[in-house]
This record gives C-alpha cells, structure tokens and sequence, in this order.
C-alpha cells in the first residue's frame, strides 16, 4: 500500500523550517501531499497560486512531493480524498503543542483511521514563523537565511512594488 501523508497550511510563505519538515516527512511516507490553504477570509501576501508555484520550485529536488490547493472545507475530507493515512504537522514550542494537540483530537473524532505525525521543528528554525518572516522582510530585515531562495527573492519583490504604488 502507498503511504500518503498529507502536510496542510498557509505557507504564506513557506520556509525553511516548513521545508525541514516536509524532508523529514519524506523519509517516512511514499508521497508527501503539501496542500496550501486558500482560506479566503485571511489576508496573505502570496496568492494561492503564488504560493504553490514557490513550494513546487522550493520541492522540485524531492521526488516524492506533490503541492495541491486546499479551498476549504475539513481537512480530513481532504485527507480522505486523496488517500491519506496521514497528517503531517510540525511543533515548535508547548504553544503549537496546545493548539495542535486539540485539532489532532479533533481530527481523530472525524476520521479515527487518520493519525496526526508531528516533526519536531528543527532547531535552526525553531523561531520561525511566516508571519515574523514577512514583518522582517517588510521593514527591510534580510530573512535570506530562513527561506528558499526564490522565496526569498518574491518577498522582496512583493514588497518592492508595494512601496511603488
Ligand atoms: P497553519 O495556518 O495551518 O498553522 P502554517 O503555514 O503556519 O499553517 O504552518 C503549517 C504547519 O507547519 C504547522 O503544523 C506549523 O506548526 C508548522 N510550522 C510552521 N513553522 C514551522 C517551523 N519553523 N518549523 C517547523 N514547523 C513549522
């Protein structure tokens, strides 16, 4: 049976330590479905299609990835759609513990046959957040260092022609 892990978020944008987990992930599952949420009530710097074209270039060495877009609903229908056994969520601190301990329970009252698989952040991006990385990058900071290099380069783009308009 092929192993199908399922990684959601916003990845708004993606960075290296999102990227760590998917490699990790990698070594475990056969596929590694990253599905990029298009939630439309949230304001993000990237469009979804910005998005996964980035995570596509940022994964295109790892063979056994694939990006989707997820427009909404449960996340376990998802899961259900596209075969998963999966769901994969990386932890940084007790904070995401809190809060992903709750959704994996939650989870598995809609889907018992889904288990949640948690990476523990890597200690190179245990701080890394999206939403720190685009305040940085939006006053200027160098977050070269914490995402891939062609998000690195749309970040500041998004932000160059931002202060052009
Ligand atoms: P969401 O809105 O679903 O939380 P994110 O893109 O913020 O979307 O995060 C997706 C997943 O990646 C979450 O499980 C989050 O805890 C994890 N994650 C975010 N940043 C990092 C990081 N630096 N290292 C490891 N995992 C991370």
């Amino acid at each position: 049976m092929t192993k199908i892990a399922l990684f959601p978020g916003s990845f708004d944008p993606m960075t290296n330590g999102h990227l760590s987990t998917i490699k990790s992930a990698c070594k475990l599952f056969d596929q590694v479905v990253i599905a990029v949420s298009t939630n439309s009530s949230k304001t993000t710097l990237f469009s979804a299609e910005e998005k996964m074209t980035l995570i596509e270039t940022a994964t295109k060495d790892l063979p056994n990835t694939k990006v989707i877009e997820h427009t909404g609903g449960l996340t376990v229908e998802l899961a259900r759609k596209i075969n998963a056994t999966s769901l994969i969520r990386g932890l940084r601190n007790t904070q995401d513990f809190e809060y992903e301990a709750a959704i994996a329970a939650m989870n598995k009252t809609q889907l018992p046959e889904l288990d949640t698989v948690f990476f523990m952040a890597d200690e190179r991006y245990r701080f890394v957040s999206s939403s720190l990385i685009k305040e940085v990058a939006m006053f200027g900071g160098d977050v070269s260092h914490l995402v891939p290099e062609q998000i690195n380069d749309a970040i500041i783009e998004k932000y160059k022609r931002d202060k052009i308009r």
